[in-house]
């Protein structure tokens, strides 16, 4: 755990994690000629995930960033590890068709996959990243308690029983401190944790493995051919494969990849310490997200703050008054927090795609790509990780069930994708009224 606030951290965007953040590393900028197996774009989850595994099958990897290891939604997001795989419904149909009754168990394992991959990689790392055990899916209404019913007897189903807990409104009351909510469903199985510490803390596990890590190193070309390369400002890397993993922020190999995905922004506040109210509000210290599709998510820092994200921004632009927005949503579900200061506030774009299922696919023959997490991507991209690294090391089973879904590709997306998109979270949260 660290709660000392960290004041080296000033290339970095401002937010509660990176002022909490214990790996001030600074890694060089790509200069001269690199020679290397596998060349990842890209330095959050996805890039540094892929990386860590594939340097423990001793390849040669390197990791180039445009800005700093965690800097993209890797480091900003709300630190909740769920088994909330996106788009598992459209998966369920596109894949049935290559996995037939398969699919259902596919899916199901998938699903908690990402969990033990992070536990793991924190416990053989040693990684300091206040990892917790629990969540909250809470719910807001009737057909709310509905589905987590249903998902709480799959969960007996598959003897997944000891881990989760349907609770009705009197146990909620023993659990949040909050009007808002019918129920819940507790999970011990999800986790919670400070993001940007587990990137970095990751970052370091790959280094240490051997692999080059540049910083502040834009990659402005990938070069195809029998031996690929990415060309930054100083350098270059030529590798015998390349991976781009940059989500919503490159802008790289728009002839194939524009219009597939999206940026929405998501906003987070934390509060000012909250002393003993913390356990009052929030007792078993654990993480809640709501049902509703434009959803509120919430837990407690390690130095006991409230760390409260909501809502999304589809228009692809960060013009929202992030505190003025998330308040009120903070004293609707604590109004013992009334008025409390507001201590970081920050933004970040998240990558959405269409059907929500996350896009693998490649380039050309040695150049891969894997983004679109649709806002669940911490347990995800670790999933994704793995299976990019068994894919470039000559294992395409699960890859190629992935990559052949099928996409939407938006026309003209640069301008017509967040319009469609925000068409489409109105139409949702219409439903949302009628749910
Ligand atoms: C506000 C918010 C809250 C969220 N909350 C949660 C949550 O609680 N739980 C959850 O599971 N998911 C959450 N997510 C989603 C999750 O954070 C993302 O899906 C995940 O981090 C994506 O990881 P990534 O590595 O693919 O992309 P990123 O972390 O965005 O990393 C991409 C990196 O690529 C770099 N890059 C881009 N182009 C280039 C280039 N040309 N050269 C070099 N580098 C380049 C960028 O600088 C960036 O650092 C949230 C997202 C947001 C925005």
């Amino acid at each position: 755990m660290n709660a000392a606030i960290n004041t080296d951290s000033a290339q970095r965007a401002p937010s509660y994690y990176t002022a909490t953040l214990n790996d001030s590393t600074v890694y060089p900028t790509l200069k001269g000629t690199q020679e290397v197996d596998v060349a990842i774009i890209g330095g959050g989850f996805t890039g540094v995930a892929t990386a860590v595994e594939l340097a423990e099958r001793g390849l040669k990897v390197a990791i180039v960033e445009t800005h700093r290891i965690g800097w993209g939604a890797s480091g900003r997001n709300g630190g909740q590890v769920t088994g909330s795989l996106s788009g598992d419904e459209a998966m369920r149909t596109q894949m049935r068709q290559r996995l037939g009754n398969e699919v259902d168990d596919f899916i199901w394992h998938l699903r908690w996959r990402g969990h033990q991959i992070i536990e793991q990689r924190v416990a053989r790392y040693a990684i300091d990243c206040d990892l917790k055990h629990g969540h909250l899916h809470a719910a807001m209404k009737s057909s709310h308690m509905n589905e987590l019913k249903a998902a709480y007897a799959e969960a007996e189903r598959r003897g997944m029983g000891d881990q989760v807990q349907l609770l009705d409104r009197a146990a909620m009351a023993t659990h949040l401190q909050s009007p808002l909510y019918l129920g819940a469903l507790k999970n011990l199985r999800n986790l919670h944790l400070h993001p940007l510490n587990l990137c970095l803390g990751e970052a370091r596990a790959a280094q240490s493995l051997g692999a080059l890590i540049f910083e502040h190193s834009e990659v402005l070309e990938i070069v195809h051919g029998a031996r690929p390369a990415v060309v930054t400002r100083h350098g270059r890397i030529n590798a015998r494969q390349v991976m781009l993993a940059g989500d919503v922020y490159h802008k790289l190999e728009k002839r194939q990849l524009k219009g597939k995905i999206f940026p929405a922004m998501g906003g987070i506040v934390t509060t000012a310490p909250l002393g003993e109210l913390a356990a009052q509000i929030n007792p078993q210290d654990l993480a809640v997200y709501d049902c509703r599709f434009v959803l509120d998510y919430y837990r407690l820092t390690a130095d006991k703050r409230l760390l409260f994200g909501g809502g999304a921004n589809y228009s692809g632009r960060d013009s929202r008054d992030i505190e003025a927005e998330l308040r009120p949503c903070i004293e609707r579900t604590f109004p013992a927090l009334k008025g409390v200061p507001i201590e970081f506030k920050w933004s970040c774009a998240m990558g959405i795609v269409v059907n929500r299922i996350p896009q693998l696919g490649k380039l050309s023959d040695n150049v891969w790509y894997c983004q679109g997490y649709s806002g669940h991507g911490i347990a995800t991209s670790h999933i994704m990780g793995e299976i990019m690294a068994e894919a470039l090391t000559g294992t395409l089973e699960k890859f190629d069930t992935f990559a052949g879904c099928k996409h939407i590709k938006v026309p003209m997306g640069d301008v017509l994708g967040n319009p469609l998109l925000a068409a489409g979270m109105w139409y949702y949260q219409m439903l949302e009224k009628l749910r």
